[in-house]
């Protein structure tokens, strides 16, 4: 069982939630835990194990950064947005930075979590 992180800022949500829908065999079969607002906007897609942590301002990308440490996530899709200034940068850099410490998969973008999933699947 692979518990799975799944953050998404503003602008790239819709695009998250598109993507858990078209993947919902993949993702109904794991736990999912997800930074607040990401959270509920995947709450409207019915069969998810979702387990909100606080809004990524307010600490959410700290929390779920935490789980990476305690070995409780794997897998970890961070749709972070390249085109936007946040004020919770230092946050997102230490979430980054704690994902690749613990050589946790991690796609910042669509087509590589695709290729993660398309991985897993064969586990
Ligand atoms: P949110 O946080 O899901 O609460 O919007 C994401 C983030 O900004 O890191």
């Amino acid at each position: 069982m692979k518990n799975i992180a799944l953050i998404a800022h503003d602008n790239m949500k819709d695009e998250l939630v598109k993507f858990v829908s078209r993947n919902l065999d993949f993702f109904k079969k794991r736990e999912i835990y997800a930074t607040g607002t990401t959270a509920k906007k995947l709450s409207l897609i019915d069969g998810l194990n979702l387990n909100a942590v606080a809004s990524g301002p307010k600490g959410g990308d700290l929390q779920i950064g935490s789980l990476i440490v305690e070995d409780k996530i794997n897998f970890l899709i961070f749709l972070w947005d390249p085109m936007s200034p946040h004020p919770h940068d230092v946050d997102v850099k230490a979430l980054l930075r704690i994902a690749v410490l613990k050589n946790i998969y991690m796609a910042c973008n669509i087509n590589t979590a695709k290729a993660i999933i398309e991985d897993f699947y064969d586990l």
